[in-house]
């Protein structure tokens, strides 16, 4: 069945989305303040909306991607002013707390919400095989439940508390965050005692070691020396916070995320907000003076 959906925010996410459900034979209207972003989704056969507000005035349902909690909250408090919006599904990453406060302020102008934040990257938005979360009245999940396994081949109901979708991609991507950073450091340690970085990459991935960072990271952005996964970090070091300030107001240990907290925390720092999340191995290898770099990529003969 071909659905009339509206989405807002065509960054790197919800742009291949937003795609994708174009692709799917749904109507898409959208809005992003990017306007190359826009109109880069009109070509492929979306509608432009002016703004959020005029974008709830003429569809019911809403998706959006965006970076922040408070850019999430801003845009959800224009949704609920429109005369028809009826169901926000927010795909970006805002943890449990977020949520729920947005969730309010939609609820109480007639606005349901699921939330629904996804995980795969910019490849699995493209591809269409995200991991989607999601959360809030079981029977908005039921009827959407179709469109959203147009992104996420792999969509999973997480129950009907609001915020528990949200919950789910937190702890998902802390230990995608740890895997990362221990993985820096674990091929620093390597390419210092002279070991082969792609053999390391070999072993792993056939060993009890192998995670998401050694397997896709490490041999796409990270050997290459391209650090161009696609994942900026003040996203990354927005979900480890999110998910450290759940953990402290829940009472539940998380020591080992707090070292982990440490390290984005520099590659913040060092790198900027905007920076590919990858370069944290620069940053372990400047703590450990060496470098990790794949064969093909070796400037010595
Ligand atoms: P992005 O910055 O590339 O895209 C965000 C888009 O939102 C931009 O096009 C921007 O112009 C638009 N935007 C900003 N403010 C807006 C506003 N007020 N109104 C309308 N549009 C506005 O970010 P992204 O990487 O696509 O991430 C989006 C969300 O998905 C984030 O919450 C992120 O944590 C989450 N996420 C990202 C990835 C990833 O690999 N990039 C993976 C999983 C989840």
């Amino acid at each position: 069945m071909s659905e009339s959906i509206g989405f807002i925010g065509l960054g790197a996410m919800g742009g291949p989305m937003a795609r994708r459900l174009l692709d799917a034979g749904h109507t898409v209207t959208a809005f992003d303040p990017n306007a190359k972003a826009l109109e880069a989704l009109v070509a492929h056969g979306a509608t432009a909306a002016a703004s959020t507000k005029a974008l709830a005035d003429t569809v019911e349902t809403i998706f959006v991607s965006l970076p922040t909690p408070n850019i999430v909250k801003a845009v959800a408090e224009d949704v609920a002013k429109g005369a028809k919006a009826k169901l926000f599904v927010d795909l970006s990453t805002t943890g449990p707390r977020a949520a729920q406060d947005i969730g309010k302020i939609l609820n109480a102008a007639g606005v349901e919400m699921l939330d629904s934040p996804v995980s795969g990257g910019v490849g699995g938005a493209e591809k269409g095989t995200l991991a989607v979360m999601v959360s809030g009245p079981e029977a908005q999940w039921t009827r959407w439940r179709p469109v959203l396994e147009v992104i996420g081949k792999s969509a999973f109901f997480i129950g009907e508390g609001q915020g528990q979708g949200q919950m789910m991609k937190l702890i998902n991507n802390m230990l995608s965050a740890t895997a990362m950073a221990a993985s820096a450091e674990a091929f620093a340690l390597g390419a210092k005692a002279g070991l082969d970085p792609d053999i390391m990459v070999n072993v792993i991935n056939a060993g009890s070691g192998a995670n998401t960072a050694v397997r896709d990271k490490f041999p796409k952005a990270v050997l290459t020396r391209t650090f161009d996964y696609g994942f900026r970090t003040e996203l990354m070091y927005k979900d480890v916070r999110l998910c450290m300030e759940e953990a402290e107001a829940l009472g539940s240990p998380m020591w080992v995320g707090q070292p982990v907290k440490q390290w984005w925390s520099l590659a913040l720092a060092r790198g900027g907000a905007t920076e590919d999340f990858t370069n944290i191995m620069r940053y372990v290898e400047e703590q450990a003076g060496v470098e990790v770099r794949g064969r093909k990529n070796d400037p010595k003969p």
